[in-house]
């Protein structure tokens, strides 16, 4: 049996920041395990620059931040598995590694940590309509990965559905790679993320069809893939308006219909949960430490609520800081000194259009714990 003082599961942001704060506090064994052959999460594939402030990498590619904090988490001496899978928690906080072996096989690995920081993100919402198993239809992060990641183009001709950030960055990013992005479907009457997104792909001269959703999907192509594409335009409840289809031929459907967070680690430890709309869906509820109902268990970043990389990233520092203190390695004074400081970080990127709505979810989700940050 293993035996490690701190053990964080998921290698993004948050992980990789919990894991190099944990260390630079004085924690000596932290084991960071990610299921995915590259550390940095969702990073890995974000080949364009952040916007923001300078503190907060504005204007350096999200490709570049994972890469930077891995290697300064090796540096420090973070020992990281990857192609690692924590299956679940058993009694007495053994947690249950799968690690995936050169040859493809499997080993399981059994080990006890006294302090766990589960960071394991979000994942991307399905959506219905008639044919919307067929292939060729994917998640507009899968199509992401595909292009970015493994430098294969998922189709030629594509419909995006959703227009927030993601379905907008991941759409130019598959014209980048030489893909024909045929046009974006857009349920609500407004386009949902940044303008500045939404103007390059105009200018490109690709149609965004707000108040619209995908009616239907056929599968003729080869292996019965996606060949045809009709969509519809919407009334205000959302009901399709007869006579208002169009048909488009495309071989791919991308969708990008929000996210919400991975979180059945967290239910499987019993952690008390809330929904939150605004983040996604249900949420483990945290203190500003943000430590669990479950002591000793930490959360960070998207499986908190799904918000974005440097949030992700701070909140990974606070939930490092205060493992650091639940070890014993810092002062209760000094991490409360360093997670103030975190916090009015966090404030500040919570604000604005988008941010507010985030501070008001995040408030919501920390009032259900006893005790927590006014
Ligand atoms: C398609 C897409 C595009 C995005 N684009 C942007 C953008 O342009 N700008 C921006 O700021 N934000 C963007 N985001 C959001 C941002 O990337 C996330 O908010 C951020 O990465 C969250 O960090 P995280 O560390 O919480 O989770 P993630 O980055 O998702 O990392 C979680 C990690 O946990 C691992 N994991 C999960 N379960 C397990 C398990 N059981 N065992 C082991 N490992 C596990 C996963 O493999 C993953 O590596 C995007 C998100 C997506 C999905």
């Amino acid at each position: 049996m293993l035996n490690k003082q701190l053990l964080i599961v998921g290698a993004g942001p948050a992980g990789l920041a919990a894991a190099i704060e944990a260390k630079k506090n004085g924690v000596k064994d932290v084991l960071l395990v990610d299921l995915n052959m590259k550390a940095g999460g969702q990073l890995m594939k974000q080949i364009h620059k952040f916007f923001g402030s300078k503190e907060h990498r504005a204007g350096v590619r999200g490709i570049d931040t994972g890469a930077a904090m891995l290697k300064e988490a090796e540096e420090l001496g973070v020992e990281v598995w990857l192609k690692s899978t924590c299956v679940g928690f058993f009694d007495d906080k053994v947690a249950c590694i799968e690690k995936g072996m050169e040859d493809g096989s499997k080993k399981i690995i059994y080990l006890k940590a006294e302090t766990i920081i589960i960071a394991t993100g979000g994942q991307e919402n399905v959506v219905r309509f008639k044919g919307w198993t067929t292939p060729g239809v994917m998640g507009a992060g899968a199509a992401q990965t595909m292009i970015n990641v493994n430098k294969v183009q998922p189709g030629q001709n594509i419909v995006m559905l959703g227009t927030g950030n993601v379905g907008l960055i991941v759409s130019y990013q598959l014209m980048q790679a030489g893909c024909n992005v045929v046009c974006l479907v857009e349920a609500a009457p407004g386009i949902g993320g940044y303008g500045v997104h939404a103007s390059k792909i105009s200018r490109a001269g690709v149609p965004i069809y707000t108040k619209h959703t995908i009616k239907e999907v056929k599968g003729n192509g080869p292996n019965g893939r996606v060949s045809e594409v009709t969509i519809v335009e919407i009334d205000p409840k959302f009901n399709p308006i007869e006579g208002t289809e169009k048909t488009f031929a495309a071989d791919t459907v991308t969708l990008a219909a929000g996210l919400k967070p991975v979180s059945e680690l967290v239910k499987l430890q019993d952690i008390e949960l809330v929904f939150n709309g605004p983040f996604g869906g249900w949420v483990p509820t945290h203190n500003e430490k943000m430590e669990t109902t479950c002591p000793g268990i930490y959360v960070a970043g998207d499986t908190t609520g799904v918000e974005e990389a440097n949030t992700a990233l701070e909140e990974g520092k606070v939930a490092g800081v205060s493992a650091a203190e639940a070890l014993g390695a810092i002062s209760a004074a000094e991490a409360d000194k360093q997670r103030a400081e975190i916090w009015a970080r966090l404030d500040g990127l919570r604000m604005g259009p988008f941010g507010e709505k985030r501070a008001i979810a995040k408030k919501e989700v920390m009032a259900k714990f006893p005790g927590v940050r006014a």
